[in-house]
Order: C-alpha cells, then structure tokens, then sequence
C-alpha cells in the first residue's frame, strides 16, 4: 500500500488504492491536512 510521509509530524500516512495527485489526505496522528503531490512511481505530501 502507498503512504506518505506527514511533513508536519513524520507520521507515515496510508493512501487508498486510488490515490490522486491533489487529493486531500488527513494525518491520522496530527490531523493536518495534506494534499497529495505526484513524485516518481508515488506521492508526497504537502500542507493543504
Ligand atoms: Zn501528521
């Protein structure tokens, strides 16, 4: 499963099979907000 990593707090945060670049995406541990940004065969995140 593809995750992220959470540039607020360094959680790992899981995507759904069918992530997107631009999806909203909340931290499970923090709750920040992130929007999902392409990178290669996956994604990264940033401060929505
Ligand atoms: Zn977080």
């Amino acid at each position: 499963m593809k995750s992220v990593i959470c540039p607020v707090c360094g959680a790992k945060v899981m995507l759904s099979f069918n992530a997107k670049e631009g999806d909203i995406v909340t931290c499970q541990k923090c709750g920040a907000r992130l929007r999902l940004i392409a990178d290669g065969n996956g994604f990264r995140a940033a401060v929505a």
